[in-house]
């Protein structure tokens, strides 16, 4: 039994991903590392019972014990709100364990060999770093009836207004505010110069500078100021930084052999991940790792609860969901834990942990997801694929 130092933050979820949540923790990780975990129960009724604060406290748990691992929780559309009789449609805990712990998203891919990945030229993992505060999120719109002038006002705390008209419109409209902060901006920057430098691999970032030449270009500046600031560290790790437009970079990715780190603003990094998950093949092969400029981590899954599963699951039908972004969340977050603690056991069996998962699919065991891409076609035959439980299971036989 390995032991850890420190406790871990555990954030349950809901529907499928919690199903496989406690498989997940009670066939890989309890007969294998002691570790105390700090439980919060993120699930939906949880979440309403206590108000959303149970979201807050596990945010606040993370800041004061570093590491933190979630599982996919559902954000409550307005159906869900009659549904489940909620109080109300609570926000996503993810954007507030984000805005509290103003941290950058990394995405990457899981690359198993056997699994082909849809775009051929792509061997390496391509992280995507997506800044997690502003824009079209934190927007402010409004819909225009009628004619009339609207305008961009800026009062000082101090001084004269600014203002500068975006439309006059001669009948109905739409407009809508965005904003961003050079705090903000510059520790995203700084987190994806400091996560290129761990892995060791080339920076992009891209904008839409050409078009927006005040606010893409505010970001560019910010970039090109924080890699200046740390050219001596990237030199000496043997990495680039490259400034592309976004339509070039989008061209330039489907021609790259990966092992880069993309770094995008919000709405970019949102749209392009699922893009460059959907490339690698299974949603169910990304993972995704919030880092906080002061030194927080939080890992999970990229994919959500996956709803449809779930109701299989729910009428007693077998399933095929792939957990491995979830057991690679685990495997990431006891790494970090063993990092900042220096307990390399720990670290060691995290690698373990995910050869074991990698080498039962080149082996042949896989979900119903993977196997569709292994023999290119919807609907696998049913012995090419285990279930839910039989591909935890066989990663746990392998870790015996
Ligand atoms: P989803 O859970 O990402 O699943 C969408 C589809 O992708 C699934 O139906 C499935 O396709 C495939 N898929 C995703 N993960 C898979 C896996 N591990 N193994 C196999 N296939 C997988 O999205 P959703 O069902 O649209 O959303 C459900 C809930 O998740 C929503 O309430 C949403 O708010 C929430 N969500 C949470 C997070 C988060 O907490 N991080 C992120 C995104 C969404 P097939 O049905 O074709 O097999
Ligand atoms: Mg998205």
């Amino acid at each position: 039994m390995i032991k850890a130092k420190n406790p871990l933050v555990e954030m349950d979820g809901d529907q499928m991903t919690r199903v496989i949540w406690k498989l997940v923790k009670e066939k890989l990780i309890a007969p294998f590392v002691d570790i105390p975990l700090e439980y919060y129960d993120l699930g939906l009724g949880h979440r309403d019972q206590t108000e959303d604060k149970v979201t807050h406290d596990a945010a606040l748990a993370i800041k004061r014990h570093k590491v933190g691992v979630k599982c996919a929780t559902i954000t409550p559309s307005i159906a869900q709100v009659q549904e489940y009789h909620l109080k109300k449609a609570w926000v996503s805990p993810n954007g507030t364990i984000r805005s509290e712990l103003d941290g950058t998203v990394f995405r990457k891919p899981i690359l198993a060999k056997g699994i082909p990945v849809a775009v051929r030229s792509w061997k390496k993992p391509i992280v995507i770093g997506r800044h997690a505060y502003g824009d079209i999120y934190k927007a402010t719109e409004l819909a225009v009836p009628g004619p009339g002038k609207v305008e961009l006002v800026y009062t000082p705390a101090s001084g004269a207004p600014e203002r500068r008209t975006i439309h006059e419109f001669k009948g109905p409209g739409v407009v809508m505010g965005i904003h961003n902060t050079e705090k903000s901006v510059r520790s995203f920057a700084r987190a994806c110069i400091r996560y290129a430098l761990d892995q060791k691999i080339d920076l992009w970032f891209s904008s839409k500078d050409t078009i927006s030449k005040t606010y893409h270009t505010f970001f560019k500046n910010i970039f090109a100021e924080e890699t200046a600031a740390h050219a001596a560290e990237m030199a000496q790790a043997g990495i680039h930084y490259r400034y592309l437009l976004i339509d070039d970079a989008v061209a330039q990715m489907m021609k790259h052999e990966g092992g880069i780190i993309w770094a995008l603003m919000n709405y970019d990094g949102d749209v392009q991940s699922d893009m460059v998950a959907a490339g690698f093949g299974s949603l169910g092969m990304m993972t995704s790792e919030l880092v906080s400029p002061d030194g927080c981590y939080e890992f999970e899954a990229a994919h959500g609860t996956v709803a449809r599963h779930y109701k299989d699951h729910v009428a007693g039908k077998p399933t095929s969901t792939n957990s491995v972004a979830t057991i690679f969340a685990w495997s990431g977050a006891l790494r970090k834990r063993g990092q900042l603690d220096a307990t390399p056991e720990l670290c060691a069996f995290a690698d373990r942990l995910e050869k074991a998962v990698l080498d039962a699919i080149t082996e042949g065991t896989m979900t119903r997801d993977l196997a569709r891409l292994t023999h290119e076609t919807a609907d696998p035959p049913r012995e090419s694929w285990v279930t839910t439980e039989g591909f935890i299971e066989a990663v746990a036989k392998r870790l015996t």
